[in-house]
């Protein structure tokens, strides 16, 4: 088993301030700027008699010309605990380096520099969010994705349908986004939920369509078979060194096609039409296979209609 990435970017605060600037604009209380979480959490006690609770880190501080010496200016006298928490706060903040003469700035912990990198982000967010387990076999399939030659946005399309990670009906009422009931089924058929295993390859109109797609080819599938498993027989059924470049182009196409359909009945009213949208998978196939291997090297449109199989295996 392989790991990727499963969290939510918007939880994920990068930002940590290096330990050896003063901070002028932090404020003392409110912000995190000494570790993750702030001094009224960490001390309410102590921040609800605070009467400068706005204060910067550098006005509580005083400025070089006060010696650096914290300024608490509490709205009564501590009591035991309190003083006891101030204490355990000067503590905290005698471990701080502090430089009056240094400008702020904020230091990116990830990288040994401090600068930003899409990178380190990228690895930070490995290490410390959730991870999703996924399976040898959706992996190969995405490794196989990845090298086909299609515009980036297929491929993004194929790597979220892969995953079942498009926003289907389905998903979109396990987010609690549609939640009324004559929203969710397939917009095809009408009787099953609208998810990825139904749109794209239990659905008696994508049936048909990969019906006649595949009698294009002259080859054929098992029933049943859906998801990276339908992805992997259908590359299998060509006989070309790498799998990765062209073998998945139709796939992709008539995946992606289907998936442009069932948005614009939705969203445009469209009717769908499987003779159609079988036109338009030869022309998005014939389009991302010119557009990388040329005009030239391969048949024209009408041709390449009749014979794709030839045309993937000379290419
Ligand atoms: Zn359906």
């Amino acid at each position: 088993m392989s790991q990727i990435p499963n969290f939510n970017l918007w939880e994920f605060d990068p930002i940590i301030l290096t330990k050896s600037k003063i901070i002028d604009k932090a404020l003392f209380h409110y912000d995190g700027w000494y570790g993750n979480q702030a001094f009224c959490e960490l001390f309410p006690d102590l921040y609800a008699k605070e009467v400068h609770k706005n204060f910067s880190v550098a006005e509580l501080l005083g400025g070089a010309d006060s010696g650096l010496t914290w300024r608490w200016n509490w709205s009564t006298s501590l009591d035991v605990n309190e003083e006891q928490q101030a204490l355990n706060l000067q503590g905290l903040l005698a471990d701080f380096s502090l430089h009056p003469t240094n400008q702020d700035q904020w230091r990116w912990l990830s990288e040994s520099n401090g600068v930003f990198s899409v990178k380190s982000c990228y690895f930070s967010l490995l290490e410390t969010r959730q991870a999703e387990y996924v399976e040898e076999n959706v992996l190969e399939a995405i490794k196989r994705l990845w090298k086909t030659d299609v515009p980036s946005k297929i491929k993004v399309f194929g790597w979220r349908l892969l995953l079942n990670k498009l926003s289907t009906r389905a998903a979109l009422n396990h987010r609690g986004i549609l939640t009324n009931s004559h929203d969710l089924p397939c917009v095809f058929c009408f009787k099953q939920l609208d998810d990825s295993a139904h749109l794209f390859f239990s659905c008696s109109f994508s049936k048909k369509v990969w019906s006649i797609v595949l009698n294009w080819l002259g080859k054929t599938l098992p029933l049943g078979a859906e998801g990276w498993y339908h992805f992997t027989l259908f590359g299998d059924l060509f006989n070309v060194k790498d799998k990765g470049c062209v073998c998945y182009l139709v796939w992709l196409a008539t995946s992606w096609n289907i998936w442009k359909l069932r948005n614009l009945v939705i969203f445009k009213g469209v009717i769908p039409d499987a003779s159609s949208v079988v036109d338009a998978i030869k022309l998005s196939s014939w389009v991302w296979f010119t557009n990388r291997y040329g005009r030239k090297s391969c048949y024209p449109f009408s041709s390449r209609c009749l014979d794709h199989l030839s045309c993937i295996q000379n290419s």
